[in-house]
């Protein structure tokens, strides 16, 4: 089958893919094999490919948006049938046993397999998934629908979440790409006020075009004072504009997996009068269900470009770009 790699990981312009032929790999127990339909392009995908994230094997394959088919199961798997369409997303696996899984908190398990990092996922013809970490996809959802859902969309919602805006409070957004535009119509529709601050035309236009209270420049401030904030950006110089921008108790999470270096904060103007400033790390399976119901239910919808699997390190190289609104699906030729 073909797959593609990160070779050598930098800048993406540098062309840090390669395409390669490899085995169709088996499943083992408890797995299914998924014939990829398409794949969603995530930003954790370019950090992985331009080095920001350390490589955790040679020559992984990248992707953890995937929906596909279940063409083979392993010794031991009932949960899918063959034919059966499902979802893999990043949680890739979990040992169930160290001290954060028993205590329900499993996205931050010690030991951690993550998908198109630890091992191989979906930018390719076909790949593994333990099937208890796999999702069923609403019906509603087309499968380039449904990629994107499935970092972006649960990991903007478990952000949400972490945020703690509460019933009808005010919400800011920093950044607005795949992951934030889904989020935002999560928040509208539980009746938030949502604040959009980010740059790049076509962000604004599609913050605007899914009716959200406001739009301005990342370093603007909201026209009022937030009640919690999600910054998507990975840019660690808007963490003191955004922590600025709370309310007194206001929390400010960051969503992404990579952030660059937060200057030094003014403890005074940007964390006194019990201001939080928090992470978001990966996802448990539990707000991944939730998520995909709730996105069936209040009729979430993505912004998708689509790129065929052929041009990943030009899906890629536009996400790092800027070059498209929303979120990019790579497309099964
Ligand atoms: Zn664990
Ligand atoms: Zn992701």
């Amino acid at each position: 089958m073909r797959a593609w790699v990160v070779e050598s990981p930098g800048p993406i312009d540098g062309g840090p893919l390669r395409r390669i032929e490899r085995d169709l790999p088996e499943p083992g127990a408890g797995q299914v094999r998924v014939r990829v339909t398409c794949c969603g392009v995530c930003r954790t995908d370019l950090h992985l490919a331009e080095g920001d994230l350390p490589p955790r094997r040679p020559r992984v394959t990248p992707g953890h948006e995937v929906v596909g088919v279940v063409d083979a199961v392993g010794a031991g798997a009932s949960r899918f049938t063959v034919g059966e369409r499902v979802g893999v997303a990043w949680l890739g696996r979990t040992d169930g046993t160290c001290a954060y899984c028993r205590r329900g908190d499993e996205n931050l398990c010690a030991h951690p397999v993550f998908t198109g990092w630890d091992v191989d996922g979906g930018y390719a013809d076909a790949c593994l998934a333990d099937e208890a970490f796999a999702y069923r996809l609403p019906e509603s959802l087309g499968d380039q629908q449904a990629a994107p859902l499935l970092c972006a969309g649960i990991i903007g919602f478990r952000a949400l979440w972490a945020a703690a805006v509460p019933p009808g409070g005010r919400l800011g957004i920093y950044g607005f790409g795949g992951s934030a535009h889904l989020t935002a119509q999560v928040a509208l529709a539980q009746g938030l006020r949502v604040h959009v601050l980010t740059r790049g035309e076509h962000n604004l236009a599609l913050a605007k075009e899914l009716g959200v209270d406001s739009v301005g420049e990342a370093t603007d401030s909201p026209p009022e004072p937030l009640d919690g904030a999600v910054l998507f950006a990975p840019a660690g110089e808007l963490v003191p504009v955004a922590l600025r921008a709370l309310d007194r108790g206001g929390t400010l999470a960051v969503a992404g997996i990579w952030l660059s270096q937060i200057p030094a904060l003014d403890y005074a103007a940007e964390l006194f009068e019990e201001r939080r400033l928090r992470s978001v790390t990966a996802n448990t399976r539990r707000d991944g269900e939730e998520f995909l119901r709730l996105a069936d239910r209040l009729d979430v919808r993505a912004t998708t470009t689509a790129y065929p699997m052929d041009a990943a390190p030009r899906a890629l190289a536009d996400l790092a770009h800027g070059r498209f609104s929303g979120a990019a699906v790579l497309v099964q030729s």
